[in-house]
């Protein structure tokens, strides 16, 4: 479940740090957001007293009167936050009142987990509440002017990945990462996205009463895919999650791409597979699926030929580079050219064509129908492992 990064994400990073307070239900749902994983270092700051649980023991272990670019590692028999050693590998961190905590000098809200890890590393999580976490997530993936029925849309399957990957990640150190959900913290707040989050606070999008995998991509250049293409469903694919022709992200944004790849290059990224067939002499799509993604290319060469799966292939040349497996390909003596559709895996929300529907003054649960069909949207209260919250 990989959402693919867009250009308009990256515009968040250039905005002043702009914080739009949520002020959100009292309880709700705490997700545990990776920011860094397995790095030799980061700083801390928290101008405000904040205390360190000791995780494996429950027991409150140090206080300070503010932290101020404090390097955390992994010590010789604990974690160092300055000189302090604590002898532990799990910490959670708490501002005492609400405060906004810098890693790195990016701030984040809520609070942290930060693990000592078996390499001598150290992993930061921060913690928070959902409707806050979406926030900075809505406005990290979308970028600026965006209907605000699309973005209300987005807001809502947002917080179903999100509160599924709570659900399923129960007992792990951590729910989202960067390879789920873009997450550029509080700078990246914007009035827009807090609006959206706020008209669609605790609602999500289920499927015969449970949550789901719902998922999204920049742009599924005109057909979404069925999730178990993806996915390993266990048995037949929920109606939602099928895949269906999507007209509304025809000419929008990231719709057709190029690539031009030099034959050497190519080889070299294809390795042990170019290795079977010496002299490329040709590389063809051999079959597709019902979404016309590429599901295996053929590779001859002047001593044979070999057959690789579409997202092997795809994987191997870059999935910056080929933006999508749905695509032509053709052999020439200048290289290998690639002309496609669409950016990222395609399942669940089309971001691009959700743009295109709100406007096309679709509303955000007619965007929800067109991409989930079958779904319902409701609270997440009262859905398994959510139920007494809120
Ligand atoms: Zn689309």
């Amino acid at each position: 479940m990989s959402a693919m990064k867009s250009p308009q994400a990256f515009c968040a990073l250039a905005m002043t740090c702009s914080l739009f307070s949520p002020a959100f239900a009292a309880e709700e749902p705490l997700v545990r957001v990776a920011i860094l994983q397995e790095v030799p270092n980061a700083r801390l700051t928290i101008l405000a007293p904040c205390r360190a649980t000791d995780l494996e023991k429950g027991t409150l272990v140090k206080q300070w009167p503010e932290l101020k670019w404090q390097q955390v590692e992994s010590g010789p028999s604990g974690l160092m936050i300055g000189q302090t050693e604590i002898h532990t590998d799990v910490l959670l961190l708490e501002p005492t009142r609400d405060a906004i905590i810098r890693i790195n000098a990016r701030p984040y809200r809520g609070t942290l987990i930060l693990y000592r890890t078996a390499r001598g590393k150290v992993t930061i999580v921060n913690r928070l509440g959902l409707e806050e976490y979406l926030v900075g997530a809505l406005a990290s993936e979308v970028g600026q002017g965006w209907p605000m029925e699309a973005l209300k849309a987005h807001a809502i399957v947002s917080r179903t990945v999100v509160a599924h990957r709570i659900w399923i990640q129960r007992g792990q150190p951590f729910d989202v990462s960067p390879a789920t959900h873009l997450y550029y913290g509080a700078q990246a707040e914007r009035e827009d996205a807090s609006a959206a989050v706020r008209a669609t606070e605790g609602q999500v999008l289920s499927f015969n009463g449970e949550l789901f995998s719902a998922s999204f991509s920049t742009n599924c250049g005109g057909h979404t895919e069925n999730a178990s293409e993806l996915w390993d469903m266990q048995g037949s694919v929920i109606a939602p999650l099928k895949g269906r022709p999507d007209p509304y992200c025809r000419d929008m944004k990231h719709y057709r791409w190029e690539a031009n790849v030099g034959t050497k290059t190519f080889m070299e990224k294809l390795g042990d597979f170019s290795k079977q067939i010496g002299e490329l002499r040709d590389c063809q799509v051999v079959e597709r699926n019902a979404s016309g993604r590429v599901r295996s290319v053929l590779l001859v060469g002047t001593d044979g030929s070999v057959t690789i799966p579409g997202r092997t292939f795809r994987e191997r040349i870059g999935s910056d580079r080929l933006k999508s497996l749905n695509f032509t390909v053709t052999v020439s003596p200048a290289g290998i050219s690639f002309s496609g559709f669409g950016w990222g895996h395609g399942v669940g929300l089309c971001q691009w064509g959700t743009y295109g529907m709100a406007i096309q003054n679709h509303t955000m649960d007619e965007i929800l129908n067109f991409y989930f069909p079958g779904a319902k949207r409701r609270p997440l209260k009262g859905l398994p492992g959510f139920i007494n919250i809120y």
